[in-house]
């Protein structure tokens, strides 16, 4: 049997960088092993992608059109699974 901490009380000390505004810093963006694909064509303007990204990684244009930003989106497939037209495609990320 493991010798590893049964009980979260037993856990090493962990630790988070807090520094207010900071996370437009962290590009997660390479985290990402599939990234979601826009087919503008498809796209009815619902903003639905838009409301469910947790990482804000969904742009909203002036004309109501969305645009995914690769920088900090980590490829979860929200917005793939919740886009009505199926206009998101989630594919492999390459290189
Ligand atoms: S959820 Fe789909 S249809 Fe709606 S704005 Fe996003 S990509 Fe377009
Ligand atoms: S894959 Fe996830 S993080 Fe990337 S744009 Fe879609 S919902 Fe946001």
């Amino acid at each position: 049997m493991s010798s590893w901490p049964r009980d979260w009380r037993e856990l090493p000390m962990a630790g988070i960088i807090n520094i207010a505004g900071s996370s437009l810093d962290y590009k997660t963006g390479t985290w990402r092993a599939r990234k979601p694909v826009l087919y503008p064509d498809k796209c009815i303007k619902c903003q639905i992608c838009w409301l469910f990204c947790p990482d804000m990684a969904i742009n909203r244009l002036e004309d109501d059109s969305v645009e995914i930003n690769y920088e900090y989106c980590k490829g979860c497939g929200i917005c793939a699974e919740e886009c009505p037209t199926k206009a998101i495609e989630m594919v492999e990320e390459v290189g």
